[in-house]
């Protein structure tokens, strides 16, 4: 939720258009976001160097561009974002974004709204280096699609409970015309605990497909 306002100001104007929605005060808003839009197209293009220098003195913490951010547990918690568009987990390939308060927002890099970023404010983009050690649990989303058959809930629901560090959150199953679907909303560790029990299920006989997605 909160990711969804850092990014506002750095998405395209149709984007905008859609989370606008979401408020009552629809005009006054649109024009709020129409100016804070120009102004930050002019802060970064324009006087960037400038503001930054002014900016400095006030900041608790300076970001270096040429930095690698260490995404410890720690940090996870106190000092980043994980982007909602793209839910990124430990071992997932991502950068950092410095938004305009000076807050960094991991992405995926294959997230479309980190491939806006990166091409309009590369200078706001950081590399990153994931130094995680299974202590925070993140939520992932599996889609599984496979033939209808006797017993085959039992089994998928039995290789999610025997693997270690998984918790399933929920499941939703529908069948037609004797085809399987299901997504499973599971929290992990990190995309290993993906990649296992991605590969257990695909294991179970009728399981034709197993893939990870947004939500
Ligand atoms: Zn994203």
């Amino acid at each position: 939720m909160l990711c969804g306002n850092l990014i506002n100001m750095a998405l395209s104007k149709e984007q905008l258009q859609i989370k606008r929605k979401i408020t009552q005060k629809q005009n006054e808003l649109k024009e709020k976001q129409t100016s804070n839009w120009k102004k930050y197209l002019t802060f970064s293009f324009g006087n960037n160097k400038e503001k930054q220098e002014e900016k400095e003195p006030q900041e608790k913490e300076k970001i270096n561009p040429k930095q690698v951010l260490k995404l410890t547990e720690e940090s996870l918690q106190k000092k980043y974002i994980m982007a909602e568009c793209c839910h990124p987990i430990p071992g997932d390939d991502v950068l950092g974004y410095v938004d305009e308060n000076d807050r960094i927002i991991i992405h995926k890099r294959q997230c479309p709204v980190a491939a806006k970023l990166k091409s309009s404010y590369g200078n706001r983009i950081l590399a990153t280096e994931w130094d995680t050690h299974k202590e925070l649990s993140f939520l992932v989303y599996i889609y599984i699609k496979g033939i209808d058959s006797m017993g085959l809930l039992n089994e998928v629901t039995q290789v999610i409970s025997r693997q270690l560090n998984v918790n399933i959150r929920k499941l939703t199953i529908e069948t037609e015309d004797g085809i399987f679907e299901g997504k499973i909303q599971l929290w992990v560790h990190d995309v290993d605990d993906v990649k296992t029990i991605c590969n257990n299920l695909k294991k179970i006989q009728n399981i034709k497909q197993v893939s990870r997605v947004e939500e």
